[in-house]
């Protein structure tokens, strides 16, 4: 029986690394079944929606999809489509894995680390009041008489939810983590010296589930302005990060500069019944269409999306092939390259090609 995985290709360079990771899964030989449904922009031209009812009822049904990246209107317009199939479908855990290969020019060798971000709530809710809007005034009115401090009326609001249910949920998901994927520590990473009531709450749920792995997993605390710093001196000292949403988003981005950039950071949104694998990177609009960008976030993103459906072999055959392209260092796009002009850099597809040339060898 073949598996049957949801395909969303995304927009920008998504269609691009999509096809790249797709042919990439194809060549290790796993029977796969895709199902392509489309979501952004380019379901919105074709249906009016951004996010079709089709493309959730396709993940929950297969429970498993590989997604391309979507772009986001900055400022106005909808709100992220990426945040909107996290939030429906509940894959409240994004765990990022932030490796270095040989052959990659980073700053660092040897960093293995991996993020768990809270994918559920936070500023990402979108519980946002604009500025101007009567509904905002009467918030800034109420606001100042329950805390006797003053917002300037001209001012637009966002909300910050942190819960015990969504913290415990996450933190149980990190140490579960941890353990089984023989990790040793867990830093849970916060503001909770400003934010009392929200990061201060997480930190004291994380505190509380860390109890329960005293013995197991080691347990660190760090205020997420010092971890900025600690990651970019000394990143060897961290094994797994549990963050709230934003902070997530951002050191996500950071850890992905230490290992070679966004190109080779690959991702996963897990939930209790399904699970959307995509990489850290955004949809790059200006290299759209260009056959110039790295597939390998994507197709890593794939590996991942392997294991998750037990096709284990499979994914150690599309990471080695990968290892060994990018140890090489011939077929490699601009972005792993000392010098991006370097007459030897190749496309998205050729990258692509040499892994898959890899994986048949
Ligand atoms: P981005 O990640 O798309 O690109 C930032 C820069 O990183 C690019 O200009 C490029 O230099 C580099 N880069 C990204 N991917 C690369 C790759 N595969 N190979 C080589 N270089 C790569 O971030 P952005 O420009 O801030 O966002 C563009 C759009 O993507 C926005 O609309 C944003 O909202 C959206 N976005 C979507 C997702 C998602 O789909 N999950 C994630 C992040 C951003």
């Amino acid at each position: 029986m073949p598996h049957k995985v949801t395909l969303i290709p995304g927009d920008g360079i998504g269609r691009e690394v999509s096809l790249a990771a797709l042919r990439c899964i194809e060549a290790t030989g796993v029977d796969i079944k895709w199902e392509e449904v489309f979501a952004g922009t380019e379901a919105f031209d074709k249906t009016g929606e951004i996010l079709p009812q089709a493309v959730l009822d396709s993940i929950r049904k297969n429970k498993v999809a590989l997604k391309g990246p979507i772009t986001t209107p900055i400022g106005t317009g909808f709100r992220s489509v990426n945040v909107a199939i996290r939030q429906a479908l509940e894959l409240f855990a994004c765990v990022r894995p932030v490796k270095s290969y040989a052959g990659i020019k980073s700053r660092f060798n040897d960093i293995d680390l991996v993020i768990i971000r809270e994918n559920s709530e936070d500023l990402y809710m979108g519980i946002e009041f604009e500025q101007g809007k009567p509904e905002t005034k009467a918030l800034i009115a109420q606001i100042e008489k329950d805390t006797k401090k003053n917002i300037r009326p001209d001012s637009g609001i966002s909300i910050k939810p942190i819960s015990k249910f969504a913290t415990d949920r996450i933190a149980r998901f990190a140490f579960e983590y941890a353990l089984k994927n023989r990790r040793k520590k867990v830093t849970c990473v916060h503001k909770a010296n400003i934010m009392k009531f929200t990061d201060g709450l997480f930190l004291k749920i994380t505190r509380e589930v860390a109890r329960e792995f005293d013995g197991r997993i080691i347990f660190e605390e760090a205020i997420v302005d010092n971890m900025a710093m600690q990651l970019v001196v000394k990143p060897h000292k961290y094994d797994v990060l549990l963050l709230p949403n934003l902070y997530g988003d951002i050191i996500s981005d950071l850890c992905a500069g230490l290992v070679g950039g966004l190109g080779v950071a690959p991702g996963a949104n897990i939930g209790t019944d399904s699970a959307v694998f995509e990489a850290v990177h955004g949809s790059a609009p200006k290299y759209k269409g260009q056959n110039k960008v790295n597939p390998m976030a994507m197709i890593l993103s794939g590996a991942l999306m392997l294991r998750y459906i037990k096709e284990v072999a499979a994914a150690e055959k599309l990471e080695n092939a990968i290892k060994e392209v990018v140890a090489e260092g011939k077929s490699l796009t601009y972005d792993l390259k000392a010098d991006p002009l370097d007459p030897t850099v190749v496309g998205t597809k050729e990258m692509a090609d040499a892994i898959i040339k890899k994986i048949r060898h």
